[in-house]
Parts: C-alpha cells; sequence; structure tokens
C-alpha cells in the first residue's frame, strides 16, 4: 500500500512540540464536527497522519479539507459505530492507508432526547447506550487488537462531566458516560503491561452541534443556565478539549493510564 500512503503537502515552521506527532498515526471517531473535528485538525497540525471517522461523510470530508488546507494528511472514512463490522473495517482501513495504529480517539457520540425516567422511550435509551458506551467498546475492541500486536499506543475516550455527576433528564447519557469512565479504568488495567495508555477526558459543556441541536444556542434560557453552572462563566471550545486530548495522547503523559480527566470549567469541583 506504500505506493498510496498519502504524502504531505507542506507544513511550515512549528516548534518540536508542536511536530511531536510526526511518524504517528491517529484515528478520531465523530471528526467530521465538534470536539472531533477539533482533534483531528490539531494532531495533524502536531504531526500525525489522521484517518477521520464519521457517520457522515459529507462531515468528514470537511475536516480533510480544512487540515489540507494547513499542509496536514488526513483521510475521511465512514462509520456508524454501532456496527461491530463497520468498526473492523475503520481499523483495517486505517492499516491499509497509513500502516500503523497509534493514537485512538473514540469521540463519536450523541446527547439523546430529554425526558424523565417514566417518559424516556426504551429505543431512545438503547440508542444512547449503542452509541455512547457499547460503540465505544467496539472500537476499542479492534485498536486494542491491533496495538496490542505493535506493543503500544494511546487511547482518549470522550467521556463527559456527565461520566461523574447526574443531570436531570439525561439518564441515558449519563449512564453511558459514567459506563465510558469504567469501561476506560478496566481497558487501562488489561493493557497497561502491554505499553498501552487508556483515559478519559470529561469535558465539562462545550459549545458544538450536539449542543446546538438541544436547542442550546447563545442567548437561550438553557445556555444562560448552563454557563451559570460553569465556574469559568462561560462554556468550553472543541480546541480546548483537544488540547486534552493531544497531551494524554502524547508521550508527555507516560505515566498517565486509566484516568478521568475534568476539563470543565470548575462544574464538578462546586
Ligand atoms: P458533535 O459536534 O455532534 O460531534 C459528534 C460526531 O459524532 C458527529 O459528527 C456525529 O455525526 C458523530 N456520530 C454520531 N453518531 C455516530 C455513530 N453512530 N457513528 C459514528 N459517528 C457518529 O458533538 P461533540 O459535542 O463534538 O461531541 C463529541 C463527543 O464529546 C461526544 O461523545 C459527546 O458526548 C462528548 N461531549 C460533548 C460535550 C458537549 O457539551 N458538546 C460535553 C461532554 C462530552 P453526525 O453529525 O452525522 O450525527
Amino acid at each position: 500500500m506504500s505506493g498510496d500512503r498519502p504524502q504531505r503537502k507542506h507544513i511550515e515552521g512549528g516548534s518540536e512540540m508542536a511536530r511531536e506527532f510526526e511518524g504517528k498515526v491517529a484515528l478520531v471517531t465523530g471528526a467530521g464536527s465538534g470536539i472531533g473535528r477539533a482533534t483531528a485538525q490539531a494532531l495533524a497540525e502536531g504531526g500525525a497522519e489522521v484517518m477521520a471517522a464519521d457517520l457522515s461523510t459529507e462531515g468528514g470530508r470537511e475536516t480533510v479539507e480544512l487540515v489540507e488546507k494547513e499542509g496536514g494528511i488526513c483521510h475521511a472514512t465512514a462509520v456508524d459505530v454501532t456496527s461491530a463490522s463497520q468498526v473492523e473495517q475503520m481499523v483495517n482501513q486505517t492499516i491499509e492507508t497509513f500502516g500503523r495504529l497509534d493514537i485512538a480517539v473514540n469521540n463519536a457520540g450523541i446527547g439523546g432526547p430529554s425526558a424523565t425516567i417514566a417518559d424516556y422511550e426504551e429505543a431512545a435509551w438503547r440508542q444512547v447506550i449503542d452509541v455512547n458506551l457499547i460503540g465505544v467498546w467496539l472500537c476499542m475492541k479492534y485498536e486494542l487488537a491491533q496495538m496490542s500486536k505493535a506493543g503500544s499506543g494511546a487511547i482518549v475516550n470522550n467521556s463527559s462531566i456527565l461520566g461523574l455527576v447526574g443531570f436531570p433528564q439525561a439518564s441515558a447519557y449519563v449512564s453511558a458516560k459514567h459506563g465510558v469512565v469504567g469501561l476506560t479504568k478496566s481497558a487501562a488495567l488489561e493493557y497497561s503491561g502491554q505499553g498501552i495508555r487508556i483515559n478519559s477526558v470529561n469535558p465539562g459543556f462545550i459549545e458544538t452541534p450536539l449542543i446546538e441541536s438541544a436547542g442550546i444556542t447563545p442567548g437561550s434560557e438553557m445556555h444562560e443556565f448552563l454557563v451559570g453552572k460553569h465556574p469559568a462563566g462561560r462554556l468550553g471550545k472543541p480546541e480546548e478539549v483537544a488540547e486534552l486530548i493531544l497531551w494524554l495522547a502524547s508521550d508527555r503523559a507516560s505515566f498517565v493510564t486509566g484516568a478521568a480527566y475534568l476539563i470543565d470549567g470548575g462544574y464538578v469541583a462546586q
């Protein structure tokens, strides 16, 4: 496959720190939007070759365009993280395209409806668990098979503050995100002896299409309410979460595994 290997167009300047992912291959799910896109862009800026996986092929393609405009290397692939065969294919395609897998960011997720437990539709509840929890497990299942062979790797799973505290009318999301924290700890224990580190990030509310699609837009009552819940006095930005993901994925975090890292403007500290 080396003949088909994508070539870097140009990378200008950049400190040694900024290029710390040179020679590494990263896979990001949900990379067509929000935090996943910001992470794909930041990893590519740091020199990584990036596979941008998303349900939406259009979103993935846009991410590729954004990365290539900055001289980085990125390929898009379509995946539904609830499908084992599609997830296996995503990992295989990453290896076929770039020859290895060093970093995986399991970020794809959905918010789900807002409803109390008695009113929550069963199908919707199962769907949130399917995407946000089973999807992360499926991704790790195939990524870890690959990383185990190589004897190295770093995985970052995107949980949430709602993986550590509750929130009314979001029982499926809260349960799935708590599950991601536990899954991350178990995975870290299973694979730390094989040179693989696995952590989660636990962001507060971040300005992305995920919250916009729930009607949480600047100026709305819910937006104001949520801003008030963050001592920082604002919601977070996708690029801020990407910073933490990059650190956890980097060799700078060489002794960090099984951890759940808050990035929440102080939300959980209260
Ligand atoms: P986003 O902008 O909506 O991005 C999520 C991406 O995941 C979308 O591109 C979406 O594709 C994709 N996706 C959804 N279902 C998928 C599936 N079954 N298979 C593959 N891809 C799928 O949301 P975001 O805010 O960046 O969220 C990214 C992650 O951060 C999620 O896990 C979320 O729970 C977590 N998080 C977000 C916040 C926040 O406040 N925004 C806070 C804490 C944690 P489509 O657009 O095509 O559906």
